[in-house]
């Protein structure tokens, strides 16, 4: 299959899964994560309609930004250093991995520098697996307090990334967590400056449907699209 034909196919699922969930698709962005993909496929898939790119490397994501123009969105999904911020500071639309107050510090710091607000999602270790980035979910809503108001960051949603599954629906239950923390720290949230919790970062190649399923409104697709990585 092309690109073009993996990116239609996707569309379709997420379609087909939104509108099981009785969904409008309408609000679910696809971000193809094109790490480790070579700009010439990545331009196949703007072609298809692609928008939004997600990056896990900084420095990779800092050499991709000057191919394409202003129409395309940059999203950073994986762990971040904090000496590494600078890198996409001014470019990413948004970031999907904040999970510590030091690299909000920077985050606050860098983007203030460049004169932006950095939309930012907190990502949430739902499973609590040793390995895994991402805050466990008690310290969500502490967190949340204690960055609300930083001129530099706005968080507008959760992310996770759920635990690899043979079958999906093993995973539901960690979106649907993820969904419900997002709806608690909503309410215990309420009024704070600079919190807005509208998205949803969760599902991927194998598990993308059911967190359609879930209410996810970003779906962060790398292998659907682009093939197994090298
Ligand atoms: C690589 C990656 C993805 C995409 O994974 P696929 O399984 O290729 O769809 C999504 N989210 C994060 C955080 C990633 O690192």
């Amino acid at each position: 299959m092309t690109i073009a034909e993996r990116v239609a196919a996707v569309r379709e699922r997420i379609a087909a899964a939104a509108a099981r969930a009785g969904r409008d698709p309408g609000e679910i962005t696809l971000v193809a994560v094109s790490k480790t993909v070579p700009v010439a496929a990545m331009r196949e898939a703007y072609a298809a309609g692609i928008r939004h790119f997600g990056e896990n490397r900084a420095q990779e994501a800092r050499d991709k930004f000057p191919a394409f123009g202003d129409d395309v969105h940059w999203h950073f999904v994986g762990r971040l250093q904090t000496n590494k911020v600078k890198y996409i500071a001014r470019h990413c639309h948004l970031l999907h991995s904040l999970d510590r107050l030091a690299l909000a510090q920077e985050v606050d710091r860098r983007a203030s520098r460049c004169g932006r607000v950095l939309p930012c999602l907190v990502e949430v270790n739902v499973a609590g697996e040793a390995t895994k980035a991402g805050l466990p979910p008690e310290k969500v809503i502490p967190f949340l307090h204690q960055v609300a108001g930083w001129p530099g960051l706005r968080v507008v949603g959760l992310m996770t990334v759920a635990p690899r599954a043979d079958n999906p629906e093993e995973v539901r239950p960690v979106f649907r967590r993820l969904r419900e923390l997002a709806e608690e720290a909503a309410r215990q949230c309420r009024g704070l400056p600079g919190i807005e919790l509208r998205h949803l970062s969760m599902g991927m190649t194998d598990d993308f449907e059911v967190a359609v399923e879930e209410g996810a409104t970003l779906v962060r697709i790398g292998r659907a699209i682009f093939g197994e990585r090298g």
